[in-house]
């Protein structure tokens, strides 16, 4: 059967699609377009879908034959499943491999803008160091201060657990709060989101990106803020209106930010390149060689049940029969 893979990927997990199938790969340094992506899936049973969009358009113009669109990552956002299962598509996702991984990025992005670890390299490099001076480039304990994660899921939980390492206190926000057991066993305190951006001194994102999500930190949210506080972001940028960031940075209303996603990725809100206490990096929140591995093994997993007639194990929708 015929696979196409929107992106190159590591060639273990390849070779295991190429044992048993014939592999498609975009060749390109860039993205398909949609009408390339419709072309190479007119005749495709499955798609390893790497970053590529797969909207109502592209699904609308799909061949008959294609079972399984399995992505390679957590988020799905990117492809519209409901959709998908309305015209009998599978659709599968790779949790659980990348939690760590994306728990420690969110850790070192925290960590970068709070001790400006950025700007002090930065700084080195200048020629600026003319040796230990006792008031440069001071910024804000991490130690013993306040976490509030919003989405206290799978990467959430792992990045409180770390928190607790630094001393922290842990509050968390999901819609339906978990069982005293767990809040006990994780050291964590549910709270109302208002409550939560109210008390924390680092507020950190971590929900998948829905319509309920979208802007869900607005200027209210912002304004509600400690003016010593930090926003990390490292779910989707649209879960963050990066306007009223901008606003609420240059007016000072929090003390910085870190951002691994943006709103109109890959477009960044321009204001947001020119402020020091903004740490921004490219989406890398899962990017480690031995996770972006895993994560293909996992999406050639999924996509070879469906091709085999079983139900993948990450399955995410409800596909009709067809
Ligand atoms: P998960 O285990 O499903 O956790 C998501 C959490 O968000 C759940 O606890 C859920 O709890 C909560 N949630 C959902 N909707 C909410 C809402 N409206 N308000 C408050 N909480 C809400 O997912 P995960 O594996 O931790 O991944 C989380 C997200 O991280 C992914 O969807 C992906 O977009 C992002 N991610 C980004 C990167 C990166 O490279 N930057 C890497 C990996 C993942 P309730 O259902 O009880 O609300």
């Amino acid at each position: 059967m015929k696979v196409y893979v929107s992106f190159w990927l590591p060639e273990a997990p390849l070779n295991v699609l190429r044992a048993k199938h014939t592999v498609v790969i975009n060749e390109k340094a860039t993205l398909p377009t949609p009408d390339e992506l419709v072309a190479h899936l007119s005749d495709a049973d499955a798609m390893l879908c790497v970053g590529s969009k797969v909207d109502k358009y592209v699904l609308d113009h799909v061949g008959p034959k294609l079972k399984i669109i399995a992505n390679w990552g957590v988020g799905y956002n990117n492809i519209d499943a409901d959709y998908a299962a309305q015209k009998g598509i599978m659709v599968t996702n790779t949790p659980d491999v990348l939690t760590e991984t994306t728990a420690d990025l969110s850790w070192a992005i925290l960590m970068a803008v709070a001790r400006r670890v950025v700007e002090a390299d930065a700084h080195v490099r200048a020629g600026k160091f003319q040796g230990f001076a006792p008031f440069t480039m001071l910024g804000a304990d991490v130690w013993g201060k306040t976490i509030g994660i919003v989405g206290f899921g799978r990467i959430g939980q792992a990045v409180g657990k770390r928190a607790l390492g630094f001393g922290m206190k842990v509050l968390y926000h999901n819609r339906k709060r978990l069982a005293p057991e767990t809040e006990l066993a994780l050291s964590a305190t549910y709270a109302d989101i208002d409550t939560l951006v109210r008390e924390s001194d680092f507020v950190s994102l971590h929900v998948p990106l829905l319509d309920e999500t979208r802007h869900l930190i607005d200027a209210r949210r912002l304004s509600q803020m400690k003016p010593s506080a930090f926003l990390v972001n490292v779910s989707r940028g649209p879960v963050v209106d990066e306007t009223a960031l901008l606003e609420a940075l240059v007016q000072k209303k929090i003390a910085g930010a870190a951002l691994d996603v943006f709103e109109k990725e890959p477009a960044v809100t321009p204001g947001l390149l020119e402020l020091p206490n903004v740490v921004l990096t490219p989406h890398i929140g899962s990017g480690s060689w031995e996770t972006r591995t895993n994560m293909a093994h996992v999406s050639v997993k999924n996509l070879l049940a469906a091709l085999d007639g079983k139900t993948p194990p990450n399955l995410v929708n409800k596909p009709v029969a067809r």
